[in-house]
């Protein structure tokens, strides 16, 4: 921990820089490294001397490079830090994220426990990391220092001031250089093998200290690493990678952060919500029930008395909110997005189709979900005081907010023609629109796309992870970081964030990892 605080205390560029030149000055790489490892004893085995001690981050995203530049900044002796990339770009997903401007954190002035609600997947996991190892006001520095600053919108995303990502995308990658990452572009890594120290092939799970690792590439070469750290997003490629470490349970990936479309009120000419798409309102609270799920899906007691309490106990009511927009297919905005994202396994579970329900405006009662009577209370009462009123001319509601425009659909769509006076509005129909306005039935007919922002809930099981350092508890030298791993985050700079830290992590715990082994 001491040599972690003083490699950070350290991190001056040019003490660095120094550094690395003297590396280099030192002759051939490989050569350097076997003699150092030597004289201190360690490298005693065929695997480890033909092993550089060369760390290789497989992804060159956002998590990625950040966890290479952390590797090589925290590198206490010759490491080489390696990028290999599939494709001709690194930060690709960085370049386009946020509508161009780059989401790059959540307000870090908001407390830990507020930034770790933002997380469906990883809430409880992160804590240690967001609270210690690299919290989210690290990495909001890490950025400042490096001359980018940074504005807070109210929502609470932050972006850099010039609203461009390229400006982050250029901070990143002349950090690497700076670091001396050695960053290679069309580098596919077709299969790993894992080598254990007599230099075998490692299929066995036995726990091996010194593990290495022989990186085979698509196009036929091979190069052997002391570390790998695994940054391959959510990359089906990455996937099969991360099974073949030994991580073979993976948690199923399922989209997450997306639109929901709603053919039937939105899209059809005659749906009630139609011609709306623009409109919104501040606060709504969108609910989707969930039922148990079937007797053969969970538990093998599920017929006994227990089995069926336990079922019971699934059913919940899946609940976000927040503001709702009405687009050209349905509905999206904050609280739509928050919703996909906390339920996007019930979602892939229903296939995108079942039935959510809105409350338009929660600022207009206090009442829970499902309650109508205290609307009801409102709206029976101007039946007395505004008779002559049409009904869809004056929404009696205190503190209302919803658009006049919707609320005169809503008003239609309950059984009101457009000149029905509040003072002839039969009991029913004023309880039926009492209940479109806090429950309104919404039918979801399919998924839509969030082009500002999208993940893939799944990956890495957490607890297949040693979370203080990112290292793989079923393969040692394997670290991962970012979306490969079962994290994911709501809208808002949450997704960044969880690379920024877990990269960092990785990053620093592979370079002290291969340190100790020279
Ligand atoms: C349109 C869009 C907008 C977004 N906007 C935001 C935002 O504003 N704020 C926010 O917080 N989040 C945003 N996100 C989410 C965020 O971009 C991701 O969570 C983040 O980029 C994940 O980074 P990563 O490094 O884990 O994976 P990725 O960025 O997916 O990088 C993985 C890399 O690994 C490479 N790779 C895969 N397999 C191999 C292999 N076998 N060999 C070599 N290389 C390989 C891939 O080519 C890729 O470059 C957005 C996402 C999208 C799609």
């Amino acid at each position: 921990m001491m040599a972690r605080m003083a490699c950070r205390a350290a991190t001056s560029g040019e003490q660095r820089q120094l550094q690395r030149r003297s590396w280099r000055l030192a002759g051939v790489f490989a050569v350097t490294v076997s003699l150092a490892a030597t004289k201190r004893g360690l490298m005693t085995t065929n695997a480890l001397s033909s092993s550089p001690n060369k760390i290789a981050v497989i992804g060159g995203g956002a998590s990625g490079i950040f966890a290479s530049i952390a590797a090589a900044e925290c590198a206490e002796g010759p490491i080489k830090v390696v990028v290999l990339e599939a494709t001709g770009k690194t930060l690709s997903k960085v370049k386009i994220s946020g509508g161009g401007r780059c989401n790059v954190l959540h307000d870090t002035s908001k407390s830990t426990q507020t930034i770790l609600a933002g997380y469906p997947r990883g809430q409880k996991e992160l804590n240690g990391l967001y609270h210690k190892r690299f919290t989210p006001a690290m990495a909001r520095d890490w950025f400042e220092l490096r001359g980018v600053e940074l504005k807070v919108e109210e929502d609470g995303r932050m972006f850099p001031i010039t609203d461009s990502s390229q400006t982050i995308i250029d901070t990143l990658m002349d950090a690497a250089r700076d670091a001396g990452v050695d960053v290679r572009l069309k580098q596919k890594v077709d299969s790993v093998d894992v080598i254990d120290s007599a230099g075998k092939r490692n299929d066995s799970e036995e726990d091996c200290p010194t593990t290495t690792f022989t990186i085979n590439y698509k196009d036929g070469g091979q190069e052997n690493f002391s570390s790998v750290i695994l940054a391959t997003g959510s990359t089906p490629a990455g996937h099969v990678l991360a099974k073949s470490f030994g991580h073979d349970q993976l948690v199923k990936p399922v989209p997450s952060l997306f639109t929901l479309n709603l053919k039937h009120a939105v899209s059809n000419e005659d749906g009630f919500l139609h011609g709306l798409s623009g409109l919104s309102v501040p606060t709504g609270r969108i609910t989707l029930k969930v039922d148990s799920p079937p007797p053969s899906a969970t538990n093998k007691d599920s017929g006994s008395p227990e089995g069926k309490k336990k079922r019971k106990k699934k059913a919940q009511q899946i609940i976000q909110e927040g503001p709702i927009l009405i687009t050209h297919h349905g509905i999206s905005g904050p609280a739509t997005l928050r919703l996909s994202a906390f339920a996007a396994r019930e979602f892939r579970d229903i296939n995108y189709r079942g039935e959510v329900t809105v409350n338009w405006d929660i600022a207009a009662s206090s009442m829970e979900t499902s309650n109508s009577e205290q609307v009801l209370d409102e709206l029976w009462k101007v039946t007395f005081t505004n008779p002559k009123r049409s009904v869809a001319s004056l929404c009696p509601l205190s503190k209302n907010s919803i658009p006049r425009r919707l609320w005169q659909a809503l008003v239609l769509h309950s059984g009101f023609t457009a000149d029905d006076k509040w003072g002839s509005a039969s009991k029913k129909s004023v309880r039926k629109l009492a209940q479109n306005l806090v429950a309104c039935p919404l039918e979801i007919t399919s998924k839509g796309t969030f082009k500002e922002e999208f993940v893939t809930a799944g990956g890495v099981d957490l607890k297949e992870i040693n979370m203080k350092t990112m290292e793989s508890k079923v393969c040692p030298g394997l670290f991962l970081c970012g979306e490969v791993i079962n994290v994911d985050g709501v809208t808002g700079g949450f997704n960044f964030m969880n690379c920024w830290s877990t990269g960092f992590v990785a990053g620093e715990s592979s370079s002290s990892r291969t340190s100790s082994l020279l």
